[in-house]
């Protein structure tokens, strides 16, 4: 990400600058995290990332793509190399397609698996995310599940176009605490067992601690910090750090 700005043109024409001159680079297996208040444009920087949202100005790229550019085609397979986890894993299932359907589907499209060499990884998927036994999930509707067990889901459709990109919006902050635990340890495994990079966004700097080793820390659509997590966390350097840091009871 180099130099983007995002401008939002408000009601009654003001405008506002979500994103206001931020540069990063997420090298191959690593984990950043992008920390700050609510409104600061982390979800709007991840936006520009997924291909979403296009920058107003500088660029977004990955290997030779130019992000901002893609069309709806392209955006497509960009898509099997980078894909969204997000905070709402209700909100992002369909209500009507159980388990087994979600997970196929992405195995059909982008790996063309098909009949049992498709199942058979979509049972391996479900265990990897920790859904077991699989077949006990195959058959279940997201609002047989608990916010937990749905998000897996969501990182086991994710998964399924074996993305080299992981971006996860606030993946854990509509779970229970002792859940969130477990989908953080999910993903810093994730990284470990199949070098998936990761872009990590929270408001929650301790989360950010258990899965990133590189931080940015937006705020007002800056970048105010950035360096490796461990060393922000204890040694802030920016007053609006501190004032994170000094949120968490
Ligand atoms: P949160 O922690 O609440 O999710 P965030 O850091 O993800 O916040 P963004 O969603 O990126 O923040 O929003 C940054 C700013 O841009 C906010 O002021 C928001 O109101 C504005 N904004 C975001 N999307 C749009 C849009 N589509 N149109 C107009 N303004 C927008
Ligand atoms: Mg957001």
């Amino acid at each position: 990400v180099e130099n983007a700005r995002k401008v939002y043109r408000q009601r009654g024409g003001r405008k506002v600058a979500a994103v206001d001159g931020v540069s990063f680079t997420v090298e191959p297996g690593a984990a950043v995290g992008l920390v700050g208040a609510s409104g600061s444009g982390k979800s709007t920087l991840a936006g520009m990332v997924t291909g979403s949202e296009r920058p107003t100005e500088g660029s977004v790229r990955f290997g030779d793509l130019e992000v901002g550019r893609l069309g709806r085609r392209e955006l497509r397979s960009y898509h099997s190399r980078v894909q969204m986890i997000f905070q709402d894993p209700y909100g992002a299932l369909n209500p009507l397609h159980t388990v087994g359907y979600t997970v196929v589907r992405p195995v059909t499209n982008f790996l063309h698996l098909d009949g049992r060499g498709a199942h058979e990884r979509v049972v391996e998927l479900l265990e990897t995310v920790g859904l077991t036994p699989p077949e006990q999930y195959l058959g279940k509707l997201p609002h047989q599940l608990s916010g937990g067990q749905r998000q897996r889901v969501l990182i086991a459709r994710a998964l399924a176009c074996e993305p080299e990109l992981l971006v996860a919006d606030e993946p854990v902050s509509m779970l229970d605490v002792s859940l969130r635990a477990d989908i953080l340890r999910l993903l810093a495994q994730l990284r470990q067992d199949r070098g998936l990079s990761l872009l990590y966004i929270t408001h929650d700097l301790l989360s950010a601690r258990v899965v990133t080793d590189q931080l940015l820390v937006l705020n007002k659509g800056r970048v105010v910090e950035r360096g490796e997590t461990k060393q922000i966390l204890q040694h802030p350097q920016d007053e609006y750090t501190v004032t994170l840091l000094d949120a968490i009871p």
